[in-house]
């Protein structure tokens, strides 16, 4: 286990726990999210790292990588999904006109840059996960592994788009440099996370499935990702809600915490955290639109 002592935003080391969060994929295990006491950032920790951090994906539960099993969840993930992915693409269109290059980083089997491509997008993806890369080949896209990430030329991106990947990635500031090097002045980095200080997180506080330790490492907030983007070199242009995650965590919460569907609850939670969270952009998830300066 790895032991962060230091605010990866202010280099704090003032900290306390906030929540104790079960892992609910697999065997029983609990994990500490501490948030620093200077800017109140909060992230997993100790938590795993490398081959540890691997095994905690192995698990038949994580549903983004492989395409399809059946019940209810995994229907309402697909329904939401494929929704989701027209507005997706229609906010990317209307961030970037130029369109040289998207890079979908964590694309999982690629049903996201399957449809950019559909729309005129000249695309490629990282993706860790090997079985979700052979996936996407069949789809004839064009995924390869993160570790080849230096390859990409700098300036040349126009977009990078990360729909619920950044809270898995270990090297925060590392990967974000990277990112800024690789895009074009005017470039977009679109960022899909959950909210910790949505009306949903609030009410299921550790059983809240967007904590999903350790597979999540940081746990973002609005004003964590504005001074990123101001760490980073990028102007924190536009936030959107995600109308959709706040239902479908919402029944992944009730399933953690009782151990069976509860969709009526669920729903009631969902339907609080969206009319809650709607005009001061609090919802469940939240997608973040940069600008490199
Ligand atoms: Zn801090």
């Amino acid at each position: 286990m790895f032991d962060l002592k230091n605010c990866p935003i202010c280099d704090s080391d003032q900290k306390h726990e906030v929540r104790k969060a079960p892992y609910y994929r697999g065997e029983r295990e609990h994990f500490s999210i501490v948030e620093c006491d200077n800017c109140g950032f909060w992230w997993t920790n100790p938590s795993p790292r490398g081959e540890d951090l691997a095994a905690y994906y192995e698990s038949d539960d994580y549903v983004s990588h492989t395409d399809g099993k059946g019940g209810l969840l995994d229907f309402v993930y697909r329904t939401v999904r494929s929704r989701a992915i027209k507005s997706k693409i229609a906010l990317l269109n209307r961030a970037q006109s130029n369109r040289k290059l998207l890079v979908d980083y964590g694309a999982g089997t690629g049903a996201f840059l399957a449809e950019a491509k559909n729309q005129g997008w000249q695309s490629m993806g990282f993706e860790p996960s090997e079985v979700a890369r052979r996936n996407a080949k069949k789809k004839g896209l064009d995924l390869r592994s993160p570790e080849s990430r230096e390859e990409l030329e700098e300036n040349s991106v126009s977009a990078f788009t990360l729909w619920h990947v950044l809270e898995h990635i270990p090297d925060l500031n590392e990967t974000l440099a990277y990112f800024n090097g690789r895009l074009i002045k005017g470039g977009s980095l679109i960022i899909a996370v959950p909210n910790h200080e949505s009306a949903d997180a609030e009410h299921y506080r550790n059983h809240w499935a967007a904590l999903d330790v350790p597979l999540h490492l940081w746990h973002f907030a609005k004003k964590d990702v504005q001074a990123l983007a101001d760490m980073h070199g990028f102007s924190l242009d536009q936030i959107e809600n995600m109308p959709f995650d706040s239902f479908y965590v919402s029944l992944l919460s009730e399933k953690n915490l009782w151990a069976k569907q509860r969709p009526l609850h669920a729903f009631w939670q969902g339907l609080k955290s969206n009319l809650k969270g709607a005009k001061s952009k609090n919802m469940s998830s939240l997608i973040y639109v940069l600008r490199k300066k």
